[in-house]
């Protein structure tokens, strides 16, 4: 039987449309409050069946899952092109192939990270006393997703939080809900229990519903505005969340770089799909001896990029998501003008095309109070600006309330590591840019208003887990010291763990002996 709910129309729907040309491509149910409250009920019971389940079984439906993928890639690319707008080539670079990856990597792995972990509790173990940390799963995971990469970041936190015994509610994006229904179909095929996995579309009343139905942890990856609401409604149930937000992610190039390389990353890091990636280039800082060299080849690469629809293999950039999206590109870009900013090339909509297309554009004199320097524009526009030395390039790129990742360029790998280590981001790349998502291994979360939390890599797998100690006692032979019967005797007992036990040193906790050995006659006889 198919394990795997996809909403039935019970309210109103969604419609999804291609970006690039403005068609419609399908509809899906706008689930109503009452619809999530059940599904979010028969997850929890369903989870009392499923968190039995070993890592085996669980690992098994999950690379079944992965050969489906396999089987159907070219169709799973399409479907994410069409209706993200994206080119295709990046619906399987930066989305089939590293959740694929990411996939086999928990299924194979899940099991050592979670394994039960021993703590050495000092003296305490020569009383025959011992501690260890087992993983137990959390229950109901509400997992609440964007647009912009609608496949890889639901499946890999769908998975993530599969592996380690929980089931799933997931929200997509009302933006991109066929591709959300895709990963239902997907776990549908290898018949994955019932209710394991429920992927219920609908628009931001369906999310706030989700987050009002009480799940056990909150995955959210969307906008800061949005995560701000999430967090203060979970606070309501003290529901847990892991926040992946925005960013305004800078690049530092210093004069001592791969220039050749260094510009191809800027450009791919600001324009890979229409700029609208969490971790993209947004603010790009050039050392000013080299300013004019590297500004030049940026303009260079950037007229050459191919823009045209996403279903084309040789289409570099595709259509923006929507017309409120694009509108953002257009305020930023306006602003950027009024203020001084030059714009090299792009800087408008490209109108060889219906859908929402906008140029990829170089903007020089870029600063840091400008509003498109400070709000996330997530769009095709590549800012420069300029620095003196390292102290002013680490200043400029700190300056900023996001911090979700960031990157230095230089070819002295020391430089460069010391300076990742002063800039305020939860990943910084040297030498790379944007990629490190799709590392399923590696952690992936922001500071500052980036959120909190972590998805990906151990870390991302501890999110999704209670951590529960167990502490035993093999010898209740002898009464403990603390218990009741207090006394003179107890009082100078524990002036004795105080000097002598609680310094550490079994050395000096042997000279406790004859106080407590007084002691525990004393419990003895009472
Ligand atoms: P968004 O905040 O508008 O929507 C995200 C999701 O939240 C959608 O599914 C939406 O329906 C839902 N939602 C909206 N209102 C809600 C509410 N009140 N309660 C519960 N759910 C609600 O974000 P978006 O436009 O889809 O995505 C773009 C943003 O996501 C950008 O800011 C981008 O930087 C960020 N993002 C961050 C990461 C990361 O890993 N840090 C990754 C991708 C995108």
């Amino acid at each position: 039987m198919s394990a795997v709910i996809s909403f039935p129309t019970k309210t109103d729907e969604i419609i999804s449309y291609n970006p690039a040309t403005g068609e419609e491509i399908g509809r899906a149910a706008n689930a109503s409050a009452e619809e999530v409250k059940e599904a979010v009920e028969r997850a929890r019971q369903s989870f009392q069946n499923w968190c039995e389940t070993s890592f085996k079984e669980r690992a098994k439906f999950i690379m079944e899952a992965r050969e489906v993928i396999l089987a159907e890639m070219n169709e799973i690319a399409q479907l994410i092109s069409t209706e993200s707008g994206k080119p295709i080539v990046e619906a399987l670079s930066m989305e089939i192939a590293p959740v694929l990856d990411l996939m086999q990597y928990f299924a194979r792995n899940a099991q050592k990270i979670l394994k039960p972990e021993k703590i050495n509790i000092g003296q305490l173990k020569f009383l025959g006393r011992s501690s260890k940390i087992i993983y137990q799963p959390l229950g109901v995971i509400a997992i609440i997703s964007p647009w912009n990469y609608p496949f890889s970041i639901p499946l890999g936190e769908v998975v993530m939080a599969l592996i380690a015994g929980n089931t799933v509610v997931l929200k997509p994006s009302e933006l991109t809900p066929l591709v959300g229904l895709k990963i239902s179909e997907i776990f549908a095929k290898v018949d994955l229990p019932e209710n394991v996995l429920q992927v219920i579309t609908g628009d931001g009343q369906t999310g706030a519903a989700l987050v009002e139905s009480a799940p056990d942890k909150i995955m959210f990856t969307g906008s800061v505005a949005t995560g701000k609401k999430i967090a203060s409604e979970a606070a309501k149930n003290l529901t847990p969340v892991v926040l992946e937000l925005g960013g305004k992610d800078p690049m530092i190039v210093f004069e001592d770089a791969d220039l050749e390389a260094a510009s191809s990353a800027a450009i791919w890091g600001a324009f890979c799909n229409s700029g609208q990636s969490c971790s993209s280039v947004e603010r790009l800082y050039v050392e000013e001896s080299i300013a004019e060299k590297f500004t030049k080849l940026i303009v260079e690469k950037t007229r050459k990029l191919n823009q045209n629809l996403g279903s084309d293999a040789t289409t570099d950039i595709g259509a923006m998501i929507s017309e409120n999206q694009l509108k953002t590109v257009e305020k930023h870009v306006a602003d950027f003008k009024r203020s001084g900013a030059k714009i090299l090339t792009g800087g408008r909509r490209n109108e060889n095309y219906q859908g929402t297309f906008f140029q990829p554009t170089v903007i020089a004199d870029a600063k840091n109070e400008m509003r498109g320097m400070r709000e996330e524009t997530f769009g095709p526009t590549l800012p420069i600006a300029v620095f003196k030395d390292e102290k002013e390039a680490i200043e400029l790129a700190n300056d900023s309330d996001f911090g979700l990742t960031a990157s230095v360029w230089t070819k002295n790998l020391r430089k460069g590591k010391r300076v990742a280590a002063k800039i305020l981001a939860g990943t910084v790349c040297v030498n790379e840019v944007l990629y490190t998502h799709g590392i399923g291994q590696t952690p992936w979360g922001g500071f500052k208003q980036s959120g909190y939390g972590r998805t990906h890599g151990k870390l991302g797998l501890m999110e999704l887990v209670a951590p529960q100690h167990i502490h035993v006692n093999r010898y209740t032979v002898l009464p403990n010291a603390w218990w009741f019967g207090y006394s003179e005797n107890a009082l100078e007992t524990f002036r004795g763990f105080a000097r002598y036990f609680s310094s550490g040193s079994l050395f000096q906790t042997v000279k406790l002996t004859p106080q407590m050995l007084k002691r525990v006659k004393e419990l003895r006889k009472k």
